[in-house]
């Protein structure tokens, strides 16, 4: 899980296992700080970009929904494009979680701003080449 790039699925318990198994001292080998990801969410060091153009916003479908992938970032501001970052859901106020949508009330972080007549479908396929010839 770690090498597909979802640190964050490492919890700290299976860490101090794995650690036990593999007999690593962790108090002479701190964890790595992606175990940390989970407190800096719930402290609101991580934020995300309310704003569904920034670059930093992934569009996606999920059953026809649209919803967005952030990039969750740290400090007060989108390194994208100034923007404010959310600290927490915007739709009930609980600690931000991995993932697109509030664990506690279900609500996409990002609330989609288009108008009935695009097509969603092509709009998601274009953001995301867009997006993905940024980097
Ligand atoms: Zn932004
Ligand atoms: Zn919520």
């Amino acid at each position: 899980m770690f090498e597909s790039g979802k640190p964050t699925k490492l919890s700290e318990e299976f860490v101090k296992k794995a650690a036990a198994v593999l007999e690593i001292d962790l108090a002479k080998n701190p964890a790595p700080a992606v175990v940390s990801i989970t407190a800096a969410f719930s402290e609101g060091v991580l934020g995300f970009c309310p704003d569904p153009e920034c670059p930093s916003n992934f569009p996606y479908l999920v059953g026809g929904r649209l919803v967005y992938r952030s990039h969750l970032a740290a400090g007060k501001h989108c390194a994208h494009c100034g923007e404010l970052l959310e600290k927490r859901c915007p739709a009930c106020g609980a600690p931000l979680n991995e993932g697109a949508c509030c664990a506690a009330c279900g609500s996409g972080y990002v609330t989609p701003a288009l108008d009935e007549s695009v097509d969603v479908r092509r709009y998601v396929a274009e953001r995301q080449s867009a997006i993905r010839a940024l980097a």
